[in-house]
C-alpha cells in the first residue's frame, strides 16, 4: 500500500502544528515512518487519503464501540445542528442522558459533563480534595488520568512512548503532592499510606488498565484499594475513561463488584464528540458549585451536539443487553487466532485480554505494570506496526497501547487480521 498524499499532508501539517499532530500518540515516533491521513470512516474501516482501506483497531482510542459513522449517533448530531449548536443555558438532554448514565452504572447517584476525560479526572481530584480537605492523590505508574499538571508523573502510553514520562512545566509543588505507586502492589499502596498518615485525599486507578498495554488487576488488587480508602478516610477515584460503558453496562464497578466513590467517563460516553463526565454519590456531588463550595464549569460542558451524540450511543448500548458478551467473544476469538500464528512463527509473546480490550507484547513474562510493560520487544513491534498497515490493518503506533474491538467488525475481519499477522510474523 502506498501512502504518498498522507506523507505530503504530514509534511504540510508540520510546518504550522507542533509534530503535525494536534495530539502526540498520533505521531509515529515510536515506529518510524508518517502518520496516516484519514479522509472518512465507516463501521470497521478507515479510509485514508491515498484511497486505502484499513480494518480499524484504535477506534479514535475507544469512543467508536458501534463502528465509525454509526447511523442513530450521526442522525442526533444532524437533527441537532440544525437546531443551535451552543447556548450556554440548560437542556433536556442534559438531564436525559444524564439519567440514562445514572441508570446504568452502578453506585452514583449524580453526574457531570465535562469536554474531556482530563478534564473529568481533573475535576474529580479537585473535588475529592475539596471533600476530604486534605491534599495529596496516590496514581500508579503506568496510568494515563489526561495530561493535567498532577497526572503527569510516570502517565502511560503517550507520555512513555515520548520518553517524558514527567513534563517539564509541571512545577515541583504540584509534583510532590502526586505520590507514584505500582500497579497490582497492594503493599506498596500500603506503605505509602503509612508514611502520608491523614494527608491522602484519594487514589486515582484506571480499574483496568489500558495505557501500558491491557492489564487488568489481579484478583483482590481492586478490593483491597477499596479496604485501605475505606479505612483511612481517602475517595476510591476509578478513571473508566477507557473501561466505561466498554466493559460492561456499568463498567469495572459492575464487573468487579468493587465500589469506587468518584468515576470518571470520557470516550465511549461522547459517541465520537468531545465528552468527559465524573459522577458520584450526593453528598459528594453536591459539594460542587453552585451547590457547594468545589468549583468547577465550561462554556460548552453539556453541548448540545455532545450530548446528542453521547446519548444516542448510551440508548444503542442500553437497548442491546448482548452488545458486551458479543465483543468479548469476537475478542477471545482473535486473542486465540493471535496466539495459534505466533507460536506456529515461534515468536516471544504475551497476549493480555479482558472484554474488547486486547494488547499484544513481544515479551514472554506476564505484564502486570509498567515495568513488565517496558520489557516488550520494540523491534519486533515496529515490524508488526509496518506490516499490518502493509496489509491494511491498523493498530496503534506504539506498543503501550490497547487494542479496541467494535462491534461493527466481523468474524471475517478478525480471520483476515490472523492471516495478516501470520504473513508478518514470518518476516521477524
Ligand atoms: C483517554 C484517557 C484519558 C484522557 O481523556 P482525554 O479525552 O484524552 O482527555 C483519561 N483517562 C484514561 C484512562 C484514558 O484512557
Amino acid at each position: 500500500m502506498l501512502y504518498k498524499r498522507s506523507s505530503q499532508l504530514f509534511a504540510e501539517a508540520e510546518k504550522v502544528i507542533p509534530g503535525g499532530v494536534n495530539s502526540p500518540v498520533r505521531a509515529f515516533k515510536a515506529v518510524g515512518g508518517t502518520p496516516i491521513f484519514v479522509q472518512r470512516a465507516k463501521g470497521a474501516y478507515l479510509y485514508d487519503e491515498d484511497g486505502n482501506r484499513l480494518i480499524d483497531y484504535i477506534n479514535s482510542w475507544g469512543p467508536m464501540i458501534l463502528g465509525h459513522a454509526f447511523e442513530p449517533v450521526v442522525k442526533a448530531v444532524i437533527e441537532k445542528a440544525k437546531l443551535g449548536t451552543s447556548f450556554g443555558m440548560p437542556t433536556e438532554l442534559e438531564t436525559q442522558i444524564a439519567a440514562l448514565a445514572v441508570s446504568m452504572v452502578p453506585n452514583i447517584d449524580k453526574i457531570r459533563f465535562v469536554n474531556s476525560g482530563t478534564e473529568a479526572c481533573m475535576s474529580a481530584v479537585r473535588l475529592a480534595r475539596g471533600f476530604t480537605k486534605k491534599d495529596k492523590i496516590i496514581k500508579f505508574a503506568g496510568c494515563y488520568h489526561g495530561h493535567s499538571d498532577s497526572f503527569l508523573i510516570q502517565a502511560g502510553s503517550g507520555a512513555i512512548t515520548f520518553g517524558s514520562p514527567n513534563s517539564p512545566g509541571v512545577t515541583a509543588g504540584t509534583a510532590k503532592d502526586t505520590l507514584l505507586a505500582t500497579y497490582n502492589d497492594l503493599q506498596n499502596v500500603r506503605t505509602l499510606i503509612e508514611a502520608n498518615k491523614n494527608e491522602i485525599a484519594a487514589i486515582i486507578v484506571e480499574p483496568v488498565a489500558g495505557n501500558m498495554g491491557c492489564i487488568p488487576p489481579n484478583k483482590g488488587f481492586l478490593e483491597g484499594l477499596r479496604q485501605l480508602c475505606t479505612a483511612n478516610d481517602i475517595l476510591l477515584i476509578f478513571d473508566e475513561v477507557m473501561t466505561g460503558f466498554r466493559l460492561a453496562r456499568g463498567g469495572v464497578q459492575e464487573l468487579s463488584g468493587v465500589d469506587a466513590d468518584i468515576v470518571c467517563f470520557g470516550k465511549v460516553i461522547g459517541g465520537g464528540l468531545p465528552v468527559g463526565a465524573f459522577a458520584a454519590r450526593e453528598d459528594i456531588m453536591n459539594y460542587l458549585a453552585p451547590l457547594g463550595p468545589v468549583y468547577q464549569a465550561g462554556t460548552l460542558s453539556g453541548n448540545p451536539l455532545a450530548m446528542a451524540a453521547g446519548l444516542a450511543m448510551l440508548q444503542a448500548l442500553d437497548n442491546d443487553r448482548a452488545i458486551f458478551q458479543r465483543l468479548a467473544e469476537k475478542t477471545a476469538y482473535l486473542h486465540e487466532g493471535i496466539e495459534k500464528v505466533l507460536e506456529a512463527n515461534n515468536v516471544v509473546f504475551t497476549i493480555n485480554r479482558i472484554g474488547s480490550m486486547i494488547s499484544v507484547h513481544f515479551d514472554a513474562a506476564p505484564v502486570v505494570d509498567l515495568k513488565s510493560a517496558g520489557n516488550g520487544d520494540n523491534e519486533t513491534f515496529k515490524k508488526f506496526f509496518h506490516g499490518l498497515l502493509q496489509e491494511g490493518i491498523y493498530i496503534a503506533p506504539s506498543a503501550y497501547e490497547t487494542w479496541f474491538i467494535t462491534d461493527a467488525l466481523t468474524y471475517e475481519d478478525l480471520d483476515f487480521t490472523i492471516q495478516a499477522i501470520d504473513k508478518v510474523s514470518k518476516t521477524f
